[in-house]
């Protein structure tokens, strides 16, 4: 079982995905402001919380995207064990690597949008 984020959120203007999760978060890829705010960073730890209470580790067996919400959750999950492994890094310098290392194809812009996402959600993680 696995906790899922139904949410998903367009650029009304160049399509791009992203998560516009505080006021001031405005589209990465053109900069159009977002036209709501969605809480998703709680919801995220939340599910990674959930996650590692059951598991011991963040990164479900199974999990289905159901939105692009639960695409980053599960990249984020990945981050986090990726993280927990071997952390003689911060954790930002580690995601700025790791996420550098990603392949992000058409969806370039998004990396620093995910980036900030990640530390968000990693101040959130409750461990032990
Ligand atoms: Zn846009």
């Amino acid at each position: 079982m696995s906790m899922h984020i139904m949410y998903t959120h367009q650029c009304s203007s160049c399509e791009a995905y992203y998560l516009p999760y505080k006021k001031g978060v405005n589209c990465p890829k053109c900069g159009l402001e977002a036209e709501e705010v969605y809480e998703v960073i709680s919801e995220l730890a939340k599910s990674a919380n959930y996650q590692f209470g059951m598991n011991g580790y963040y990164t479900p067996l199974a999990w289905w995207n159901g939105s692009y919400a639960d695409h980053i959750a599960l990249y984020l999950f990945q981050l986090f064990d990726a993280y927990f492994e071997e952390n003689d890094k911060s954790f930002e310098e580690f995601a700025v690597d790791y996420i550098n290392q990603s392949d992000w194809d058409d969806q370039e812009y998004a990396k620093s949008h995910i980036l900030n996402i990640a530390c968000e959600v990693f101040k959130l993680l409750k461990r032990g």
